[in-house]
């Protein structure tokens, strides 16, 4: 009897789980390949295929863009040769020296006012045009991740680094090093054009960007980045590699999600697994959260409100016949918007608390709210756009959907209205994405990103003072 029960109640557990995965698998298929968010910074592997660069940018754009194109193609070699110094050199969140040195060192050259050390290895430059006007600012990343570089490039990474007591490999595998290098071209550019600009660029390369908890952009706001001089509005570009050189990619509102995460750790005095009626087995009680969360997903929450929660680490037991006394459950959940933040969270803590009541378990449960959902100003969006457009055709400026990875760039947007562009650096004929040991950016991109970056803020100082 007691052996039937057993089977029974196993196999309902299965079917549960089976099922729940099955709805859940189709939950995503609707919403196409949003691809895995692997950690606090830009993850997200969007697949369209049928976006082609059409080389119809070479002819295009004003009489500006020509020269900024002219600069771009004059300083171009120097920034591939700084992108694969950097790309050598990459240092990971919080470790940034050099790169900020190289950075600060640039801006100086270029007759910047430079502030360093900000929240970290945080470097500000400040270019005042010749004439008085508003202000825009323009932000790059500058750190690397703890992965072991495979590309086998010329000047691939060798760099090892101790993190919290543990030595990795280091390399650019989000595409820093080319946000770092458009920073400067940037900067560059616009040191030419000085004399002519009327208004103040400030170009802020931030650090710890991939670290999560309380990263780089964060620490620059809270030690005052911005005290003395506040931008009107505020731009960044992020490495497409679904996209190949040449296309630029935007989305309107919400781009990329809040990124909470839970603790749960389900608490048990544990007994010897042929008595489960002596204590709470707290694997089982874990999988029920586990699948009563996706559950959760698409029976009480709006369709229209997107949301994941992945419950990546699922840890208990040690031997097949003991019931262990815990189970340690880490999820990541993400969202859109406070309102969605708020009711997921009620959600999730209720779930776990019933489930755990039911089961007659104690459990801890640690809910931490990071990095806000990244939003772009619909009207900032549409002007980059739309610069874009002029300066690459129409047919290589696309809007993409919303996908669920983070970026930190959100604590500027809560600073002033933002947008951020995403810059087509598809690797030819590879198919490794951000992330991978095996990602190649095509340094393509670098002259685009310099491009059109020059050209949005120009045209947003230019907007400002016409709002005037
Ligand atoms: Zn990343
Ligand atoms: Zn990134």
């Amino acid at each position: 009897m007691n052996k039937r029960n057993r089977i029974l109640g196993a196999f309902i557990l299965i079917s549960l789980a089976v099922g729940a995965a099955g709805l859940y698998a189709q939950i995503r298929d609707i919403d196409g390949d949003r691809g895995p968010g692997l950690c606090p910074g830009v993850h997200f592997r969007r697949t369209r295929p049928w976006i082609q660069a059409t080389g119809e940018w070479r002819a295009e754009g004003s009489s500006l863009d020509r020269r900024i194109a002219a600069v771009v193609q004059e300083i171009l070699p120097d920034l591939i040769a700084v992108r694969r110094d950097i790309h050598a050199n990459p240092e990971l969140s919080l470790q940034e020296t050099r790169t900020a040195a190289l950075v600060a060192d640039r801006f100086k050259a270029l007759g910047l006012e430079v502030r360093t050390e900000i929240g970290g290895h945080g470097v500000l430059g400040i270019l005042r045009g010749g004439k008085p006007g508003p202000v825009v600012g323009l932000r790059g990343d500058m750190d690397a991740l703890p992965i072991t570089e495979e590309t086998g490039l010329p000047f691939a990474s060798k760099v090892r680094a101790v993190r919290e007591g543990k030595e990795y490999g280091v390399m650019h595998a989000c595409g820093h090093d080319i946000h770092t290098t458009v920073l400067l071209g940037v900067a560059t550019v616009l040191s030419r054009l000085q004399k002519e600009i009327a208004g103040t660029v400030l170009f802020v390369a931030q650090p710890a960007e991939e670290y999560g908890r309380g990263g780089g952009a964060a620490e620059m706001i809270k030690e005052g980045v911005f005290k003395d001089i506040k931008p009107a509005a505020i731009f960044a570009l992020h490495v497409d590699d679904t996209a190949p050189a040449g296309v630029i990619k935007y989305v309107p509102g919400f781009a990329m999600a809040n990124v909470d995460s839970a603790a749960i750790s389900v608490l048990s005095e544990g007994c010897h697994g042929a008595n489960p009626n002596l204590c709470v087995d707290p694997i089982v009680v874990g999988s029920q959260i586990v699948v009563a969360l996706q559950v959760m997903i698409a029976r009480q929450l709006n369709v229209h409100n997107d949301t994941v929660v992945t419950v990546g680490s699922f840890h208990a037991g040690s031997a097949n016949n003991i019931i262990p006394e815990r189970a340690d459950l880490r999820a990541t959940i993400r969202t859109y918007g406070d309102d969605q933040r708020r009711l997921v969270r009620e959600k999730i803590e209720r779930t776990v608390a019933n489930i755990c009541a039911s089961a007659g378990a104690r459990y801890t449960l640690d809910y931490q709210i990071g990095t806000p959902a990244t939003y772009n100003d619909p009207t900032l969006i549409g002007d980059a756009a739309a610069v874009a457009e002029r300066i690459l055709g129409q047919a290589n400026v696309k809007q993409d959907l919303p996908d669920m990875g983070g970026e930190d760039f959100s604590y500027f947007a809560r600073e002033a209205p933002s947008a951020m562009l995403f810059l087509g650096v598809e690797p030819k004929g590879a198919t490794a994405t951000v992330h991978s040991p095996y990602f190649v950016a095509d340094e393509d991109g670098i002259g685009i990103g310099v491009r059109v970056m020059t050209a949005v803020l120009l045209d947003k100082l230019d907007r400002l003072r016409a709002k005037k």
